[in-house]
């Protein structure tokens, strides 16, 4: 009975890992339970740890394309215990779904790699190098994970081929959604300076609202780009504003707003700033921008590995996926920048950071398996 041998080794892999309590940025032993597995498989293990991050990189094979296979073992805090129908730490299954935290995002992910790599590896010989980089530091600040790892095989000269996230991200089956690239997050703090003064003597003062309003007007009403084939266009959001003293005879001395920009590959953050500068000089204001910029878009090429998904998608779940480029960011942001085609390819992602997480146990296995399908159709012997 082959097919209860593959779902009950995903699915004992994902509890095991779920009891593990990761808080992130606590890996709690999960990288190690994953670590034994891929040593008993001939897998070179490597700890790149970094202030106080687990970060596993592990590889077995020689030369040929190099597929890395990647994700974390943080998860998010649970919120009050009270709230869930079972502990958050003891994984559970109730009607043909499995609770607990990490459930979706992403434990079963990782437990789906490890076990069809094991499948794969007893069917017999494969071309090219297999590798796993597993990070603890996703879910925070994420600087010392993926980020880290990949500065290192940057020195290394090491060039992924290939790679997949095993991030959750179908949408109401499984097989119905991949994501082949994420918009770029740009953030700015700024503020409007003016001169306070008394209402009833406005040339004695220097009002910031009314000099930042035909800015903002004019910065609401741009269009950044037009987007893509596969992005919608460049957003910009105003997120707060705020200005004023709280008495209403009086001119404040400055206003605060905060925006942020989800931007797709047809703009670039430089291009973006120097736009927004170039509307706030022109409308004379006096003013200090404080910008922050949490990740760059990527798209990833339409080459081998999203055709080798599609088909893998279609042979276990019988679906063609949506291409999907929504959704907030990945640290395949870090990997695709190394020149990789990326994927992620996870389970459905609609209770994740959510209480009472949870993934059908019938998609682990179907999971692992289209893992296994397009390992095998692009390292094939
Ligand atoms: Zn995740």
């Amino acid at each position: 009975m082959a097919d209860d041998f593959r779902a009950s080794r995903v699915l004992e892999l994902t509890q095991a890992l779920i009891a593990r309590r990761s808080l992130t940025p606590d890996d709690a032993g999960c990288c190690a339970l994953i670590a034994d597995r891929l040593a008993a498989l001939g897998f070179t293990i490597e700890w790149l740890n970094a202030e106080g991050i687990t970060n596993l990189w592990a590889t077995r094979g020689d030369g040929g394309p190099l597929f890395v296979l990647a994700g974390h073992t943080d998860v998010v805090p649970p919120g009050p215990r009270d709230r869930w129908a079972s502990d958050p730490f003891q994984p559970e299954i109730r009607d043909g779904l499995l609770y607990g935290r990490g459930a979706a995002d992403m434990k079963s992910g990782l437990a789906a790699m490890v076990c069809a790599v094991e499948r794969l590896l007893a069917r017999g010989g494969i071309k090219g190098t297999i590798a796993f980089l597993i990070t603890s530091d996703e879910e925070g600040a994420a600087q010392h994970g993926t980020k880290h790892v990949v500065e290192i095989l940057r020195q290394r000269g090491i060039k992924p081929d290939y790679a997949i996230v095993g991030e959750a991200t179908g949408s109401e089956i499984f097989g119905d959604r991949i994501t082949i690239g994420r918009r770029g997050s740009l953030g700015c703090n700024l503020r409007v300076f003016g001169k306070q003064g008394h209402v009833a003597y406005p040339m004695k003062a220097d009002n910031p609202i009314h000099r930042l309003a035909p800015a903002l007007a004019e910065l609401v009403s741009i269009e950044w780009d037009a987007g893509n084939t596969h992005f919608p266009p460049t957003s910009f959001q105003v997120s707060n504003l705020n200005a004023g003293t709280g008495a209403n005879n009086v001119i404040p001395g400055e206003a605060d707003i905060v925006f942020n920009f989800r931007y797709c590959t047809e703009s670039t953050a430089e291009g973006l700033k120097a736009r927004v500068h170039e509307v706030l000089d022109r409308h004379g204001l006096r003013y200090e921008a404080n910008w922050w910029h949490t990740g760059q878009p990527f798209l990833t090429r339409q080459g081998a590995l999203i055709e080798a998904a599609k088909a893998a998608i279609g042979d276990v779940a019988g679906l063609t996926p949506i291409l999907f480029t929504g959704g907030g960011t990945s640290d395949a942001r870090f990997i695709a920048p190394m020149g990789a085609e990326v994927v992620e390819i996870g389970p459905v992602n609609d209770s994740i950071h959510k209480i009472d997480e949870h993934v059908r146990v019938v998609d682990l296995d179907a999971l692992s398996a289209v893992y296994e399908n397009i390992l095998s159709r692009l390292l094939a012997a």
